[in-house]
């Protein structure tokens, strides 16, 4: 029987998508399985953040709610998890694979000695035990692996399992005790720097436009790429030849040492499709690519391509999109 535990993760209170992925892949392990799964939001003030959470078929959902965790600092996070999942007798945890589960989940696992897994896309189960698919190689191999150990623990790709429909049945909420002042804190939050952009965050946002090398400044990135983005009401991202040469920051670089985005509809705006850029956006539903090079490397992923110039094209584009 599987008992699944799903971390929930939000930014100040706001629900990411994509934990909405670790709910299904719990769903499907549950219901394959036999057994339950229960979603864990930590944070301060939180309640609100598990409401949405209520709907989608999880047999509580916990709030471990305290001052001391407002800010997702991974050494105190670890370890709410792990003494959580402890107590739950948890047989898998799991969330989706992002940047703060690369930073938390690790560390919760070596607090209980088990072993972990990353970016899987795909679970079944085998006798009493369960094969994941994960992805390796910047998406490039994808290995089909047993994890050992009594507690598994699971970061899951957003775009391989679809979001759940949620159900008409309210899961109950339980208040986890924490002794928050008692946790270990090796690391201190010391502030966030974030540029206000007024535009969704790339690995949330339904559409994603891209700009490559082919944009030359930054005036013409807001213009063109920011530009299509906002009749589209999208996200921006960049290749990262533009955050080498400075006309786009790394907060926008999609790649594998960038963001990993599974948009509805990615725009890639002379990208050239380098296996590095592809890691971070192939799990696109719909790619379209404008390039001025008919035999760009991205027009073997593109559903649909334009061969043209990106500085006449794209405003052309944007016009009648908003006409
Ligand atoms: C370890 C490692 C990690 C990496 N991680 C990433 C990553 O996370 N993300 C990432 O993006 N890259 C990453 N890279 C870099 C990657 O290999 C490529 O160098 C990079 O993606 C190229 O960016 P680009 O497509 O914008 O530029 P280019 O490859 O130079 O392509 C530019 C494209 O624009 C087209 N073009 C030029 N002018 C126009 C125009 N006016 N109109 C239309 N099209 C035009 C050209 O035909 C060309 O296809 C990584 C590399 C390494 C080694």
């Amino acid at each position: 029987m599987a008992n699944i535990l799903v971390i929930a993760e939000h930014d100040d209170g706001q629900l990411k998508l994509a934990t909405l992925a670790a709910v299904a892949f719990a769903k499907q392990v549950a219901a394959e399985a036999g057994g339950s799964f229960d979603i864990l939001v930590i944070g301060d003030k939180v309640g609100g953040t598990a409401e949405p959470l209520r709907n989608h078929g999880a047999a509580s959902v916990l709030v471990a709610d305290h001052a001391l965790l407002k800010r997702p600092v991974a050494d105190k996070y670890a370890q709410v998890i792990a003494e959580v999942a402890k107590q739950r007798g948890s047989t898998m945890v799991v969330g989706a694979a992002s940047t703060f589960s690369k930073d938390i989940l690790p560390r919760a696992a070596a607090l209980l000695d088990a072993g972990m897994l990353s970016d899987v896309v795909d679970v079944r189960r085998e006798g009493d035990d369960f094969i994941f698919k994960r992805v390796l190689f910047a998406g490039n191999a994808i290995a089909t692996v047993k994890l050992e150990g009594a507690v598994k623990f699971l970061t899951v790709r957003a775009a391989a399992f679809a979001h759940p429909p949620k159900g008409s049945e309210a899961s109950p909420v339980e208040v986890v005790a924490v002794a928050a002042e008692r946790l270990t804190a090796f690391i201190e939050y010391v502030g966030r720097e974030m540029k206000v952009a007024g535009r969704p965050d790339s690995t949330e946002a339904r559409v994603v436009v891209s700009g490559g090398r082919a944009i030359k400044n930054p005036e013409d990135f807001e213009r063109l790429i920011g530009g299509l983005a906002d009749v589209l009401g999208g996200a921006v991202g960049s290749s990262r030849a533009l955050v080498d040469s400075g006309i786009t920051p790394n907060s926008l670089q999609v790649g594998q040492t960038g963001k990993i985005v599974a948009p509805d509809l990615y725009i890639a705006v002379g990208i050239s499709g380098a296996i590095q850029h592809l890691a971070g956006m192939k799990d696109t539903k719909v790619i379209v690519a404008i390039n001025k090079d008919v035999d760009a490397p991205i027009f073997e992923v593109a559903d649909f391509g334009l061969v043209g110039d990106a500085y006449q094209v794209v405003p052309e584009l944007i016009g009648k999109l908003k006409r």
